[in-house]
């Protein structure tokens, strides 16, 4: 059976060059980066070379860069590290209603530890308001946190203006540039941001481990405790092996940008356009302009996403019905219903994400068994509608 995966923004593959470039560091080159004979001493210059890499792909320098353990680990850091220093000037954060649960949860947390959080809306394109946030800082506000691009509708914010709103108010602003990093073009210094989060699985790099740019002169309290790796501020013996492949990862993301956005944009606007002009009753959510280049999520009007997604896979697709975090879950996508999106359609809605090894005819495919696949479920659909579906 033919398989297609359609779900690029849960987790990409790691490219054969970058494993090749990581081998080695489980075997001879194995060394602890702290210690002080030749094989960690190489171990820690490779690990700056890696450092270096990750730091061009968004313009930073490499002193900026932190490495985690994955991009939930960096936002939960810039999220409660920011609350904890600056709790003296305040305890009120902003946030949107569609960030990431890394994001959502940190600031439950903060929450039920003496913080508000106030969580502003999206417009139906998914985008902020600027008006929405300027209102909603306050003389406590002490941290911004938006993110760059959304998980599941890939609608792109305007981080450079919020960027100018925090300078504005002295506020720390915060972006999770997990889904954006390697698909749009970014540069930490022109968008005035202090902290965003990477993740090197979303780029073709390995699971476990991320990174976290902290804009210098910001002394952003420790998350972990232990010693002295990545200077004093994440403690843990680094996982070199991981940043090797996220380096190497961020190298090839950083030279072929232009060229991925043109391809993988063209790739999912034909997807778009193939579905719609062929399956009645779908709809695009999110803008379709400021958008990630892969992103497709498409709601398929009485149908269950569920059941669409089951005989998908059962024909060698994969998709999602949401982030992979909470598809394990019946609960209906919170950014689709802070878009404005019924719970009966929200249930109908499937994210299609395409990347570097999608091919035309793997859309084709895909369209193909859509067509029938939606037309058996419309069928035997138990949610009524004028047509008689
Ligand atoms: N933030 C966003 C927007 C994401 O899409 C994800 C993963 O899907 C994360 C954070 C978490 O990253 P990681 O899987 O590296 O923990």
């Amino acid at each position: 059976m033919r398989r297609v995966y359609l779900d690029y923004s849960a987790t990409t593959p790691v490219k054969k060059i970058v494993l090749d470039e990581m081998i080695p560091y489980f075997t001879e080159k194995f060394g602890n980066p702290s210690s002080l004979y030749e094989l960690g001493a190489s171990a820690k210059t490779d690990l700056n070379i890696s450092r270096e890499k990750v730091a061009k792909l968004i313009g930073a320098s490499e002193r900026e860069i932190y490495f985690t353990s994955c991009g939930t680990e960096a936002d939960n850091w810039a999220v409660i590290g920011s609350a904890r220093l600056k709790k003296k000037y305040g305890n009120h954060i902003i946030t949107t209603k569609i960030e990431h649960h890394a994001i959502l949860h940190s600031c439950e947390y903060l929450e039920k530890n003496g913080y508000e959080v106030t969580y502003i809306g999206v417009d139906e394109k998914g985008i902020v308001n600027l008006k929405e946030l300027e209102d909603a800082i306050t003389s406590n506000t002490i941290l911004i946190s938006i993110m760059f691009a959304n998980n599941e509708i890939g609608t792109i914010q305007p981080i450079k203006e919020i960027g100018e709103i925090a300078k504005k108010h002295n506020i720390l602003f915060h972006t999770d540039a997990v889904q954006a990093v390697g698909n749009v073009d970014i540069n930490v210094k022109e968008l005035g941001v202090d902290m965003l989060s990477m993740s090197a699985h979303k780029i073709y790099g390995p699971k476990g481990i991320g990174a976290l740019y902290i804009r210098k002169g910001l002394i952003l309290p420790s998350y972990m405790n232990g010693g002295a790796q990545e200077n004093k501020r994440r403690a843990g013996t680094e996982n070199l092996a991981g940043i090797v492949g996220f380096g190497k990862a961020a190298e090839l993301a950083k030279e072929g940008l232009d060229e991925h956005i043109k391809k993988i944009t063209s790739l999912r606007n034909y997807f778009i356009k193939e579905v719609l002009d062929k399956i009645p009753n779908v709809y695009v959510n999110g803008d379709l302009e400021k958008r990630l280049p892969g992103n497709a999520n498409l709601t398929f009007e009485f149908i269950e996403g569920e059941a669409l997604l089951l005989y998908l896979d059962m024909n060698g697709i994969s998709v999602s019905t949401g982030s992979a975090c909470s598809s394990a879950s019946l609960v209906p996508s919170h950014v689709l219903d802070a878009i404005g999106i019924p719970v009966e359609k929200i249930h109908g809605s499937l994210r299609f994400s395409i990347g570097d090894f999608t091919t035309k005819e793997d859309l084709d495919y895909t369209v193909e068994v859509l067509i029938k696949v939606v037309d058996k479920l419309r069928s035997i659909s138990s949610v009524s509608n004028e047509k008689g579906w």
